[in-house]
């Protein structure tokens, strides 16, 4: 052996690489969680990051990365951090996912990535979200992020609509190819679900400040405060304003509600609503702030999806003692399991195969109650799934908030406004499927507008391909719009 082998560090063999344990992410404790809107998980430490990265056993064909949406080359980045270069890490994310520490803290890593994870055979998965939350949080608090290179400019103008995840990854995509590129954005800030429904203490507000002012370094430009569909229409942009191609990324924003007496009343929101004027208004901090929330000290919450969690835990900090009411059991709740564990673990009340059939009001048409029919649930039928069965037995609980919690649809505004953009029966936008362009030549669409509700990653992901679409188009070697 010369001097030089050495001195080379000992390379970890998968038997070794298997025997190391899992990290677990620090959380803050429930009692004095539930107190503030601070992000719960406190992130991996150095050592910890560098310890769980030596878990991934560099598998020949990589699973993982075929689970992810955006096709993130996972073990490459998972190198960097065993060997200690969280910033070449994070470098490495961004060359297919310039969301990371977005997406390290809210992808369903535990339904795609971390799914496949040949570890989670025998044992826990690599912990892939954790790590590259860890990545990206080094990234932005040592001030490592990196303009990359942008072509020539191409004298091509494109519109995006909405200022979510979609919009903002194809905003992105496009002006590195030398597009120069105008978000609309119907609020009064940019981000999509990630500042008006996804809470602070899931999400903080400064990640995604910071990663919407690296994209204006990028000269993307904002206007904000603009409805497309109601100032400006399709039409106007292509023809009046100039632009070559539009994408829509308008999200799914429009509530599906429960058609029950009471619903109308007062102190009853959709679950937008609610995190809307919270979040996006910061009704929370009324009055520094114009915008009140009426959240009561007993909030009815209907639902038990990721959505519902997210309010419950937001009325918990607000003060209040959120019940959830669900007509089928805990074991069906379609929230992820780290979502519902989160929320049991800062102690709601749950009110399982409950199904709502009034909202009782007071004299005054507020909310004093709120009226459950109890379910059972059937044999299972031939997929497995068992129904939710009336009993016919009910129950009444005192409530002075009702918040719904049951999904969202595709907003109508635009189609509405434009009868070329065709759409299915549940109002999703119709795209081809390679190039994402809708039934008009010159505009296409992405993320919930054509899924009608997903994930922040799969939105990306399908941005991803619409940039590329658009880029074909402009580049005049693509220019066929859906067909009938
Ligand atoms: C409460 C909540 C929690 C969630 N949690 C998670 C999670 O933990 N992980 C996850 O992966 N996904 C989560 N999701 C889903 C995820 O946020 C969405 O799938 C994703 O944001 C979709 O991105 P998008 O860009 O298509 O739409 P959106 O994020 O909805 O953005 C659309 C944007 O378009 C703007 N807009 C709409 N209409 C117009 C118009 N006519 N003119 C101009 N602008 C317009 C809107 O104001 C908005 O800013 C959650 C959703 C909700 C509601
Ligand atoms: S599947 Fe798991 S072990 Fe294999 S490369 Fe991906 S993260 Fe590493």
């Amino acid at each position: 052996m010369n001097d030089q082998t050495a001195k080379e560090p000992h390379v970890l063999n998968k038997r070794e690489r298997s025997m190391i344990a899992h990290q677990e992410m620090p959380l803050r404790p429930p009692q004095t969680r539930i107190h503030s809107f601070d992000e719960v998980p406190i992130g991996y430490s150095d050592e910890q990051a560098r310890t769980e990265s030596l878990r991934c056993l560099h598998c020949t064909t990589p699973a993982c990365i075929g689970a992810c949406p955006v096709g993130i080359d996972i073990p490459g980045f998972l190198r960097l951090i065993e060997q200690g270069n969280p910033g070449a890490a994070a470098k490495k994310i961004r060359e297919t996912n310039f969301l990371p520490a977005v997406c390290g803290r809210v992808c369903p890593q535990d339904k795609q990535c971390q799914a496949v994870c040949v570890v989670g055979r025998r044992n826990i998965p690599v912990g892939i979200g954790n790590l590259e939350r860890y990545a990206a949080d080094y990234e932005r608090t040592h001030g490592l992020f990196e303009i990359p290179d942008i072509k020539e400019p191409t004298g091509k103008r494109v519109a995006i609509i909405g200022s979510g995840p979609a919009g903002l990854s194809a905003a992105f995509a496009l002006a590195i190819e030398g597009h120069e590129v105008t978000v609309f954005e119907a609020s009064h800030r940019a981000g999509g679900v990630l500042v008006y429904g996804i809470p602070r203490f899931r999400l903080p507000i400064k990640v995604i400040d910071e990663d919407i002012r690296f994209l204006s370094k990028l000269g993307i430009r904002f206007v904000y405060n603009m409805v497309i569909g109601k100032i400006l229409t399709l039409e106007d942009l292509l023809y009046r304003e100039g632009f070559d191609a539009v994408l829509i990324g308008t999200g799914a924003g429009l509530p599906r509600l429960l058609n029950v007496p009471g619903s109308n009343a007062n102190g009853v929101y959709s679950a937008n609503e609610y995190l809307t004027r919270i979040y996006l208004m910061e009704a929370n901090r009324f009055p520094n702030y114009s915008t009140p929330v009426f959240s009561g000290k007993k909030v009815a919450v209907v639902g038990a999806g990721n959505t519902a969690m997210d309010v419950l835990r937001t009325a918990k900090r607000l003060g209040a003692e959120p019940t959830c009411y669900y007509r089928r059991s805990h074991q069906e709740a379609p929230a992820r399991s780290e979502e519902l564990k989160h929320a049991e673990q800062e102690e709601m009340n749950w009110r399982w195969l409950s199904n709502p059939v009034e909202f009782i009001v007071d004299e005054d048409n507020f909310v004093k109650q709120i009226k459950c029919e109890r379910m059972v649930l059937s044999e299972p039928d031939e997929t497995g799934r068992q129904k939710p069965v009336p009993t016919g037995e009910f129950f009444v609980e005192e409530c002075d908030t009702v918040v719904m919690a049951l999904g969202c649809s595709v907003n109508p505004i635009i189609p509405s406004t434009d009868a070329e953009i065709r759409t299915n029966k549940w109002g999703v936008i119709l795209v081809d499927p390679t190039t994402c362009q809708t039934s008009k030549t010159g505009v296409f669409a992405a993320g919930d507008a054509i899924t009608g509700g997903s994930t922040v990653i799969q939105a990306m992901g399908q941005a991803k391909k619409a940039a590329a679409g658009i880029h074909e188009y402009l580049m005049g070697k693509s220019n066929s719009a859906l067909k009938a």
